[in-house]
C-alpha cells in the first residue's frame, strides 16, 4: 500500500531531508517516486483548503509556499496509519520521543512533515503529485 509524504520546506533549509528519508526506509518505507516541488500559492491553499477558516491559514500557506518540499511516494504495509504514527503529533512539544517531528520539527507549523491522514487522501495526494504515476505502475 502507498502512502504520500511531503519533507516540508523547514526541512529542506535545515539540511534534514536525507536523515529523514534515511529514517522512513529504515522503518521498511519503499521509495517509489519523489519530486523536489516549491508549491504555487493556488497549490498549498488547494492542498489544505479543510484549514482554510483556521486562524493559522495565511502563515501556513506562506511557510509551505516559502521553498521547495520533497514529495514522496512510500510504499508499506499499512502505509498510512503507520507513517502518521511515526511522524509524531503535530505540535512537536507533544510529540512522541523518536518520531520525526520530535526529532525534527522547529515549531507546530514548521513541523517537517506532511504524511496522508487517510488511504482516500493518500491516493488522491499521489495522483496529484505524480500523475504520471499510473504507467510507472504506481
Ligand atoms: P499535515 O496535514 O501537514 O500532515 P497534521 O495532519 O499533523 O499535519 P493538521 O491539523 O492537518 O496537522 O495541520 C496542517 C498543518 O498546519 C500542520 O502540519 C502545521 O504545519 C500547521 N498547523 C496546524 N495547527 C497549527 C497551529 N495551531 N499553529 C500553526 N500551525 C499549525
Ligand atoms: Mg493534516
Amino acid at each position: 500500500m502507498l502512502t504520500l509524504a511531503i519533507i516540508k520546506p523547514d526541512a529542506i533549509q535545515a539540511g534534514n531531508a536525507g536523515k529523514i528519508l534515511a529514517f522512513l526506509e529504515g522503518q521498511g518505507f519503499k521509495l517509489r517516486a519523489a519530486r523536489l516541488v516549491r508549491l504555487t500559492q493556488t497549490q498549498a491553499e488547494t492542498f489544505y483548503a479543510v484549514h482554510r477558516e483556521r486562524p493559522f491559514f495565511r502563515s501556513l500557506v506562506t511557510f509551505m509556499t516559502s521553498g521547495r518540499g520533497l514529495v514522496l511516494a512510500l510504499e508499506r504495509d499499512d502505509a498510512v496509519s503507520y507513517l502518521r504514527e511515526i511522524i509524531g503529533a503535530t505540535d512537536p512539544a507533544e510529540a512522541t520521543p523518536g518520531t520525526v517531528r520530535k526529532l525534527y520539527a522547529q515549531s507546530k507549523e514548521r513541523n517537517a512533515i506532511h504524511a496522508a491522514d487517510s488511504p482516500e487522501n493518500a491516493a488522491r495526494e499521489v495522483a496529484f503529485f505524480f500523475p504520471e504515476g499510473e504507467l510507472a505502475g504506481l
